[in-house]
């Protein structure tokens, strides 16, 4: 319940019929404004009607809360009632007081012209798991966008079928890899966060290390096991030690060769 002033007091009761509103204070702090009173949607879809007393004091406008925010995704509108759960599938939330909208796993490949539409003044994109978007037009065209992953196995791949992946270039937090191109076939690992019309497909995420380590003559490191990516992580010169392979018998020397403790790198017999 909001609404009420500070010096009122509020006591809500609900019987098997009624549920009783009393407010209760001095004449002088009465409330000129409406008080909210809200009933959970559970209780509106067992049936009950709403009905109200009679009482000169009070006036009563009951109706259904239609809070819209300004904020579309797949073609459904985000209001104040589907907030938690927009898509139906438990994939998609937002959170209106730090306009965030967390995507989990989101698959969106309707035919829609676009995917994600606000006139939010701005707007944090939190993901986590792979979300795919797929429009036919600008798939994510909203103003001041920040996109951000909420750990490493998060990504967000954006393809627009016959426009461009966004509208403006997004401001990125948590994103280590970008592939961005004219189609999927032509994305290509970029540095560049500014995305052109031409662009109509963007793949952002964070790096995977392959657990196993590369290596050449003089270096070791793990590549990231995304196609096409060139960054690599713990790239270092190796550590080599000694190895017998055979020990020294009487006159027969013994054999041993150098190897690397980190990698499998095998250096000069
Ligand atoms: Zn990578
Ligand atoms: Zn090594």
């Amino acid at each position: 319940m909001t609404g009420l002033s500070l010096q009122l007091k509020e006591a809500v009761a609900a019987g098997a019929q009624n549920l009783t509103l009393r407010v209760s204070g001095q004449a002088e702090q009465a409330v000129s404004g409406p008080i909210r009173l809200t009933i959970e949607g559970g209780i509106l879809a067992s049936g009950r009607e709403l009905t109200t007393t009679d009482n000169p004091n009070a006036r009563w406008n009951i109706g259904k809360d239609t809070e819209n925010y300004d904020l579309w995704l797949g073609g459904v509108r985000v209001t104040k009632s589907n907030s938690e759960d927009i898509l139906g599938d438990g994939t998609a939330s937002f959170a209106p007081r730090t306009n965030t909208l967390t995507l989990s796993g989101v698959r969106l490949n309707r035919q829609e012209q676009t995917a994600l539409r606000s006139q939010l003044p701005a707007l944090t994109l939190g993901l986590a798991e792979d979300n795919s978007l797929r429009a036919s037009g600008t798939v994510i065209d909203t103003p001041d966008l920040t996109v951000e992953l909420a750990d490493s196995r998060a990504s967000l791949t954006v393809l627009s079928t016959q426009g461009a992946a966004f509208a403006q270039t997004p401001l990125l937090r948590g994103v280590e890899e970008i592939f961005a191109g004219a189609s999927q076939n032509a994305a290509a690992f970029t540095q560049s966060w500014n995305f052109t019309g031409g662009t109509a497909y963007v793949r952002f995420a964070a790096h995977q290390w392959e657990k196993t380590w590369r290596y050449h003559s003089s270096a070791h490191w793990h590549a990231c096991t995304h196609s096409g990516c060139p960054v690599v992580s713990d790239q270092q010169s190796h550590d080599l030690g000694w190895i017998a392979d055979e020990q020294p018998y009487g006159t027969t020397p013994g054999r041993m060769h150098a190897e690397c403790r980190v990698c499998a790198y095998q250096g000069p017999q």
